[in-house]
C-alpha cells in the first residue's frame, strides 16, 4: 500500500523535529520512505496565537494495516516530545495520515482520507509535490517553501555499475576504469564526499581522500585522521553545508538510506556483468538526463539522473 503522510511542528526547532520525526518513520519496520516533499513555514491554522508551522509530506510504501501505521506514527510522536493539550495546539510535532491507496475509513480514531485534507493549503502544498496527479483546489493560505528541507541539501550521488546494477563483491568495487575515476576526482574535488564505513576501507590505503571534506556515515566506527564521522542523518544535515555540492558516494547501504534525499546521481553503468553482492537502490522518480559514451574494453556510460 502507498501512503502520504502529513506532517508539522510549530515548537522547538521545527525543521529538526520534522527532521527526526521522518527518520523514526523510514526505521518502522516494514516501511519503505519513498519521497520527502520541501519543508514550508505557514501560519498557524484553526487556532490564533500560536508560532509558525514548517510543514512537510511523506510518501511511503508498506503493507501495514492502516490502524498499525496510525500506532506507529502516535508512539513517533509521544517520543519526540509531543503533549496532546488542545486540538490545533501549538506541537513539537503532528504526523497525520492523509492518504492510504484509494482506501475510504470512517473508524472513531481513524479517518481516511484526512478529513480536512482538502481545506488546508498548509497540506496539499507539500503533499502535490510529491503526488503531482493530486487534484485539488488551494485557498490562498500564505505558504513559503523554506532552505533546510532535505531537498535542500544539494546532495548527489556518484557510483558505478554493471549491466544488473552491481555496485560490489565482497567489499570489492566491481570496476577500476581510468576515464571513470578521473571523471569521479573532477566532480568531487574540493566539494564533499559522503560514505559509509565499508566504503572508507576501498579507499587507497584506507584513508580518506585528499583535497575533499570526508563525511563518514557510521554508528561504530572512531575517530579517523582526515575526516568528519556523523551517527545518524539527522547528524549529517545538522553539518552538511548546503551551499556545497554534496556528494554520496557509497556503499550500497548508504545509498539506499540517503536517496530519499538525493537530486542527482551520476550513474557510471558499465557494458558487463560481474558476480555482485552489493546493489545500487530501485532508481524511481528519477528521470535520465544526459548520457555520455566511453568507449573501451569494457564500453562504458556516465549517465546523469535528476529527481523528477
Ligand atoms: P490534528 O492532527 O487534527 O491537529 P491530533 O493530531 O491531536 O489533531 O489528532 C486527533 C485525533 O485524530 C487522533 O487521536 C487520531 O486518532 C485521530 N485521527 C483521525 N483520523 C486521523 C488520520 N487520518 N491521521 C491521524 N490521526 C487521525
Ligand atoms: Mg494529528
Amino acid at each position: 500500500m502507498i501512503y502520504y503522510l502529513g506532517l508539522g511542528a510549530n515548537l522547538g526547532d521545527r525543521e529538526k523535529n520534522l527532521r527526526a520525526a521522518i527518520d523514526r518513520i523510514k526505521k518502522i519496520s516494514g516501511v519503505k520512505l519513498l519521497k520527502i516533499s520541501s519543508f514550508y513555514e505557514t501560519a498557524a491554522w484553526g487556532v490564533e496565537n500560536q508560532p509558525d508551522f514548517i510543514n512537510a509530506a511523506v510518501k511511503i510504501s508498506t503493507e501495514l494495516e492502516p490502524l498499525k501505521i496510525l500506532d506507529a506514527v502516535q508512539k513517533i510522536e509521544l517520543e519526540l516530545g509531543r503533549v496532546r493539550k488542545e486540538h490545533w495546539g501549538a506541537r513539537t510535532i503532528d504526523i497525520d495520515i492523509l492518504l492510504v491507496d484509494a482506501l475510504k475509513i470512517n473508524l472513531p480514531r481513524l479517518k481516511i482520507p484526512h478529513p480536512y485534507l482538502y481545506e488546508r493549503d498548509f497540506v496539499l502544498v507539500p503533499l502535490s509535490e510529491i503526488f503531482p496527479e493530486l487534484r485539488f483546489n488551494l485557498h490562498g493560505e500564505k505558504i513559503l517553501r523554506v532552505c533546510g528541507s532535505p531537498n535542500d541539501f544539494n546532495l548527489k550521488i556518484i557510483a558505478c555499475v554493471d549491466k544488473n546494477f552491481g555496485l560490489g563483491f565482497k567489499n570489492q568495487l566491481l570496476f577500476k576504469i581510468p576515464a571513470d575515476l578521473k571523471n569521479f576526482r573532477a566532480l568531487t574535488l574540493n566539494n564533499t564526499i559522503i560514505f559509509g564505513r565499508k566504503t572508507l576501507e576501498t579507499f587507497p590505503q584506507g584513508k580518506p581522500l585528499d583535497s575533499r571534506r570526508n563525511i563518514i556515515l557510521s554508528r561504530t566506527l572512531e575517530k579517523t585522521d582526515g575526516a568528519e564521522i556523523v551517527r545518524s542523518v539527522d547528524e549529517l544535515f545538522d553539518t552538511l553545508d548546503a551551499a556545497e555540492k554534496n556528494f554520496v558516494v557509497g556503499g550500497a547501504q548508504i545509498f539506499e538510506e540517503l536517496l530519499p534525499y538525493v537530486g542527482e546521481i551520476f550513474l557510471t553503468t558499465v557494458d558487463a556483468e560481474k558476480p555482485a553482492d552489493a546493489f545500487f537502490p530501485r532508481l524511481e522518480n528519477f528521470d535520465l538526463i544526459d548520457a555520455k559514451i566511453f568507449a573501451g574494453a569494457p564500453n562504458f556510460e556516465i549517465r546523469k539522473y535528476r529527481r523528477r
